[in-house]
């Protein structure tokens, strides 16, 4: 998981069509139930490293990909 950092975002949108698992939503777009990870992108993109390097996948994302609902999961 990445988060992006409402501050620095500009909402050009051109990340949105880039996730391969369509998992990044403009904040006009973004389903109800989706509506928690505001804060929470909010709150991590202030504690986790900036990625200012390409990098490959995980190798377990393609477990991953399919399971909803696994915010239990997140490891801060
Ligand atoms: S690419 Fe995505 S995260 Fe980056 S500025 Fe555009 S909308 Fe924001």
């Amino acid at each position: 998981m990445l988060v992006i950092n409402p501050e620095e975002c500009i909402d050009c949108n051109l990340c949105v069509p880039e996730c391969p698992v369509d998992a990044i939503y403009s904040e006009d777009d973004l389903p109800e139930d989706q509506h928690l990870f505001l804060a929470l992108n909010e709150r991590l993109s202030q504690q986790w490293p900036v990625l200012n390097t390409v990098k490959p996948p995980p190798k377990d994302a393609g477990d991953w990909e399919n399971v909803r609902d696994k915010l239990e999961h997140l490891q801060e």
